[in-house]
């Protein structure tokens, strides 16, 4: 059966790269009706906060990325890789090494200074017939992984292609510290392992990891996982991405007015295609996300298509939900609700041009505040020639059918019976009803206002 994991260390927000690969091993895992892991990898004590776990939760939430099992942390499953280790110790396939900090950075000097890779040189590692040295007063041994010498590690990577590392470039690995903590890789293995991770897919920054992780998990007699190693995301610039520069914290996207989808949708176009498609949901992802056609060159992000695609789930969503997502700004900035009109009804109006939720907030905020038109500019519009008209319409208006097409039919009797040109009466009454110039078509927005906000407003006219 078809089981992956997104594996995230809490040590900060839930990145874009992250929400991808989540989302990608999210999508595999459906696609094949398998199960999708959440695992924390909480075993950096000094950079891991409860926090952090609680941003990647909340991040994943807000996506939708459920995860079938788990969340499962590290440090709660110390007693099982000592366990493993333990085992590996039993087995051979792993050995107490006593040299000093010191003594391994000196091996690795003389390493490189031979112009080789700098590595452990071995000394504690037990063979047939070698003599061990005496060991040292007083010193904790690590625990290092008895890494083949010979052979090499291939894998056929569903993102990259075949990669094969030579044995000789492994040294032995620290698996356990002197205190007996387990490091990095060896937990990974282990977890892949128990888990029964079937595939793992993850940034490329792991590749190194992999022939590491591959050796560890042969050596004790586990079946190996798959591998896709995904490209990097790069910044707008085309640099590493920066939160300097564009936004890589996933929650500061519903923050910045993003909906979901278009993120999703965003981040699964963002390194893998399904033929020239720019635009599916995540039941088509899912149909369609079976490992292939993935990118194997690094992803740029780009704004100007996220809010492209954005500004198009915008439209399609449901104006309620969009009201409850805009009301809060609105609030916050003043919006005066009662008498107003209904919010949903406003937001369809005015959400065909948005790129975000906030600019449909902000662009609303025309129907929900007293209009306090400029003065000068109510002089330069209100000219005596239009005051009229502006009357006449004024007083059609009690008694006007209150639909944008009997309002849009009475205006234009108003203006020929008046000599006038649209722009001449819709511009006053823009700056009488809503205090601005810019608006959505004045028919749509007489209507939304409705009658009695309407002559309220007019009334000034005397
Ligand atoms: N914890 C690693 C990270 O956050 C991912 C490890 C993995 O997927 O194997 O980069």
């Amino acid at each position: 059966p078809v089981r992956t994991r997104f594996a995230p260390s809490p040590t900060g927000y839930l990145h874009l790269g992250g929400a991808r690969t989540a989302l990608y091993s999210w999508a595999f895992a459906r696609h094949f009706g398998g199960t999708f892991v959440l695992r924390i990898e909480d075993t950096d004590l000094e950079r891991s906060t409860p926090e952090a776990v609680q941003a990647i939760i909340d991040g994943m939430a807000w996506l939708g990325l459920t995860h079938d099992e788990g969340p499962f942390y590290q440090m709660k499953r110390m007693d099982r890789y000592r366990e493993v280790i333990a085992q590996m110790l039993e087995a051979g396939t792993a050995y107490h090494c006593y040299s000093s900090p010191e003594e391994v950075q000196a091996m690795r000097d003389r390493a490189t200074a031979a112009g080789e890779k700098p590595r452990y040189d071995g000394t504690w590692r037990p063979e047939e017939g070698k003599v061990l040295p005496a060991i040292p007063e007083g010193r904790k041994p690590v625990v290092r992984f008895k890494n083949p010498l010979d052979g090499e590690v291939s894998w056929n990577d569903f993102v990259k292609g075949t990669i094969t590392i030579g044995n000789k470039e492994l040294d032995d690995l620290v698996i356990a510290r002197p205190d007996g903590t387990p490091t990095y890789n060896f937990c990974v293995a282990i977890d892949d392992l128990d888990m029964e991770i079937s595939h793992v897919l993850r940034g490329d920054d792991h590749v190194n990891n992999t022939p590491r992780q591959i050796n560890i998990l042969r050596a004790i007699g586990a079946p190996l996982p798959e591998y896709g190693h995904l490209p990097m995301i790069l910044g707008s610039d085309g640099q590493k991405m920066s939160k300097r520069k564009d936004a890589v914290n996933v929650m500061q996207y519903p923050a910045e007015g993003y909906l979901p989808e278009a993120i999703l949708n965003y981040l699964a176009r963002l390194g893998w295609s399904h033929g020239d498609d720019e635009v599916f949901t995540m039941e088509q992802v899912c149909a369609w996300f079976d490992g292939t056609h993935l990118s194997n060159s690094a992803a740029q992000f780009n704004i100007e298509k996220l809010n492209w695609l954005n500004n198009h789930y915008i439209k399609q969503a449901d104006n309620e939900r969009l009201a409850a997502l805009a009301l809060p700004r609105m609030q916050a900035n003043g919006a005066v609700l009662e008498g107003a009109p209904a919010l949903p009804a406003v937001l369809a109006l005015m959400k065909e041009r948005v790129n975000t939720v906030n600019e449909l907030a902000d662009a609303a905020m025309l129907f929900f505040r007293t209009p306090q038109p400029d003065a000068a500019l109510l002089a330069q519009h209100l000219t005596d020639a239009v005051k009229p008209a502006l009357t006449q319409f004024a007083e059609r208006c009690k008694t006007v059918e209150w639909s944008k097409e009997a309002l849009s039919a009475m205006m234009k009797e108003v203006l020929a019976a008046n000599g006038l040109k649209m722009p001449q009466m819709a511009m006053p009454l823009r700056l009488l009803i809503t205090g601005q110039l810019q608006t959505p078509a004045i028919d749509a927005v007489l209507q939304i206002f409705g009658r009695d906000t309407v002559l309220a407003r007019l009334a000034a006219l005397g």
